[in-house]
């Protein structure tokens, strides 16, 4: 393939009359310039490329094969559990009976949605252990933001007035303290103990009459279970405070635990990793909240209820916070997490958790002797090597995660959390057979030895992608995203 041809933009094939459509010629011109009054009429001609049928077909065909997805390969993202979605979810949100439905219909016509909706919120609550879900909120962080609202909602409710802190882990998500500054908090940082979990002795210094919550992420970032939860949500409760569950990493503990049984008494879970919609490029997301009896009436208008004679019912109440969203938030997404669940069934969910957290050992225990553990003990949905363990050849985390590309993998995540310094965050998920793990972890071995042996080869990687060193600052910098003639 000409590599040089296929990275050019659309606009640079394009030639002065160029084009690859032939449309009939408009006979209602007089009606449409009628209709449109002529201050929104365009000026001039819009600045569209002119090009041939067979140079579009074979830009974007060729420019959808430089793109790397997990339907094209292993896609070991820390954090992100990209595993992979089953496509007939995708064919069910697809259904025009659903893709077509508009949110301002009569509830009469509806109530086929309307069951989805609260079907999902039943089965959500199973999987919490909430009394009660709400599908709103648009992601991940939308949920935490939303989740803090209720909080600070039955604290007000209260008359309580004076709790004005939220308490965060050093190893959380970067979302956790934004959200709860967004929502109007003060963070209190709580440190981590050498093994990733979080320090009691330190929490309880933290603890008093001004926490509103305190937020965990479990497995926590660094891939470990939080054994302390019991305690440490006795002690957030003793004070007054709330506990808030980030329920993004839900994946290992799938039928294995619930949120609820272990004292949180609000949660979010991001449909677009645990429950199969694609992510990765920014697409659409869903971040449902639960929470437990008695903070219901906080959740975020509209609601969707059954009512007494078996049918469902939009609901506002005036406990409740406002809208978070424009509607019930993404019914597509919600709709493959509810296809998800379903074909599942309770069997299948209950294999996900221990299935992803076997994997994610097995690839431990497979690379320990050659990439620095700093963590030691069984990890559970994913682990964090601190780079390669033989330091003297200078071959950094960033090399190695470069070199994997050659190889056809995705990177796993790197120089995050920022706990260790050559961070490389490894979550390969229940999708993936034993062939595709074996493969990775002779590659990752094989990298390994080419450090030691070829120094260079492994830092001037990749060697076959489209792009091999882009100037990341430079880009972070001075981003250039609009296509301006090269004059
Ligand atoms: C992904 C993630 C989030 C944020 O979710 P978004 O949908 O990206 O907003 C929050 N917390 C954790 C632990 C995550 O992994």
């Amino acid at each position: 393939m000409n590599r040089e041809y296929y990275s050019k933009l659309i606009f640079e094939h394009s030639r002065p009359g160029r084009q690859g459509f032939s449309l009939p010629k408009v006979t209602a011109k007089d009606t449409l310039d009628k209709a449109l009054p002529p201050h929104l009429r365009r000026q001039k001609a819009l600045d569209l490329p002119e090009v041939d049928e067979p140079t579009v077909v074979r830009h974007y065909t060729n420019s959808s094969n430089n793109n790397f997805g997990v339907d094209t390969g292993f896609y070991p993202l820390g954090s992100c559990t990209m595993k992979y979605n089953p496509k007939i979810n995708d064919e069910i949100a697809a259904d025009p009976v659903i893709s077509r439905l508009h949110p301002l219909q009569p509830v009469c016509t509806t109530q086929g949605a309307l069951e989805i909706y609260y079907t999902l919120q039943r089965a959500l609550s199973e999987i919490g252990g909430m009394a009660e879900f709400t599908v709103n909120p648009f992601a991940g962080a939308h949920g935490e933001l939303t989740g803090l609202m209720v909080i600070h909602a039955y604290h007000d409710s209260r008359a309580d007035w004076a709790r004005t802190k939220v308490i965060v882990p050093d190893s959380a998500h970067g979302t956790n303290p934004a959200s709860a500054a967004v929502c109007g908090y003060q963070i209190v940082e709580v440190k981590s103990l050498p093994d990733g979990t979080v320090d009691v002795e330190d929490l309880k210094t933290k603890l008093g009459p001004d926490i509103a919550a305190m937020m965990m992420t479990n497995p926590n970032t660094v891939g470990m279970f939080e054994k302390h939860i019991p305690e440490i949500a006795k002690l957030v409760h003793d004070c007054g405070g709330l506990m808030y569950y980030d329920g993004a990493n839900l994946n290992p503990m799938l039928g294995v635990c619930r949120p609820g049984d272990m004292g949180f008494d609000v949660m979010h879970i991001n449909l677009h990793k645990t429950f199969s919609t694609p992510h990765g490029g920014g697409g659409p997301g869903s971040g449902p909240i639960g929470v437990r009896t008695g903070l219901e009436q906080f959740l975020p208008n509209p609601h969707v209820v059954k009512i007494d004679d078996g049918k469902y019912d939009v609901r506002f109440f005036d406990s409740a916070l406002g809208r978070v969203s424009s509607w019930l938030g993404n019914f597509a997404v919600e709709m493959r997490a509810l296809a998800y669940i379903m074909s599942l069934g309770s069997e299948g969910l209950m294999k996900v958790g221990p299935l992803s957290t076997l994997n994610a050992n097995y690839i431990m225990q497979q690379l320990r002797d050659l990439y620095l553990l700093p963590i030691e003990g069984p990890c559970k949905h994913e682990f964090v090597f601190d780079g390669l363990k033989d330091k003297s050849t200078g071959v950094t985390t960033l090399n190695v995660a470069k070199r994997l590309l050659d190889f056809g993998f995705h990177a796993p995540t790197i120089y995050f959390p920022l706990l260790f310094h050559e961070s490389l965050m490894i979550e390969p998920t229940e999708t993936e057979t034993r062939e595709t793990l074996d493969r990775f972890i002779a590659v990752m071995r094989q990298i390994a030895k080419e450090a030691a042996e070829q120094p260079e080869l492994v830092k001037s990687a990749p060697h076959n992608t489209p792009i091999s060193h882009p100037d990341d600052t430079e880009a972070a910098l001075h981003p250039v995203v609009t296509w301006k003639e090269l004059s």
